[in-house]
This record gives C-alpha cells, structure tokens and sequence, in this order.
C-alpha cells in the first residue's frame, strides 16, 4: 500500500539531489551557453546560499540569479547585466552591483 507514496517520494528526492548535474543531461539547454559564475548577475550574490538559484535562458545565454525577485531587475536592463556577464566571465573587473538586495525581507521566499 506505502509502495506508491514511497516511490513518489523518492522521486522527489533525486529531482532535488540532481538539480545541479540535470543541466548536464538536459538536451533542450544544449545550444545556450552554461552560465559560469557562481554568484547572482545583478546582485553578486553567491547562488545556491538563499536557496535555489533562478536560472532562464536569454538570447542562447543561460543566466542564473539568487532569486526570482532580481529577474525584475535583470529585465530592466538586460543588456547592462549580459554585459555584466561578458565581462565577469573576461575575468575582468567586476561592476558594482546595481542596488542593496536585503534577502531578510519577507518578500522573499527563501
Ligand atoms: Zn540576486
Ligand atoms: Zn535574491
């Protein structure tokens, strides 16, 4: 009787031990170029602290953010943050980061 519960369970269980190795499976991602760094494009925040980073796809780039909220400011000003990213990933020195990002507000999920 638990079999179906348990199954569903463990399911679960390994989407959330893949997560950050599923992109190497992942096919439908295969022409976006792999986001590099390990830290949020518009507030250099580090990915994965405040829980899973939000990741899309824009113009064949994929980008990953900390949160879902600093995807409002990426679309903003796009191409101020692929720039960003061009140039994070030059090794050349970073930009300041666009506004203070307080991840202790309640509007926050995580
Ligand atoms: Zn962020
Ligand atoms: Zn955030």
């Amino acid at each position: 009787m638990n079999m179906i519960k348990r199954i569903a369970a463990m399911g679960l269980a390994i989407s959330v031990l893949s997560g950050p190795l599923s992109t190497l499976a992942a096919d439908k991602k295969a022409d976006a170029k792999p986001y590099k760094l390990d830290k949020c494009i518009v507030t250099d925040e580090k990915l994965g602290e405040m829980g899973k980073p939000f990741a899309f796809e824009y113009q064949g780039q994929e980008v990953k953010l900390c949160c879902k909220d600093c995807k409002k400011d990426f679309d903003k000003n796009p191409d101020k943050y692929m720039k960003k990213l061009a140039d994070a990933e030059k090794g050349a020195a970073p930009a300041k980061p666009a506004a203070p990002h307080d991840h202790s507000a309640g509007e926050h999920s995580h």
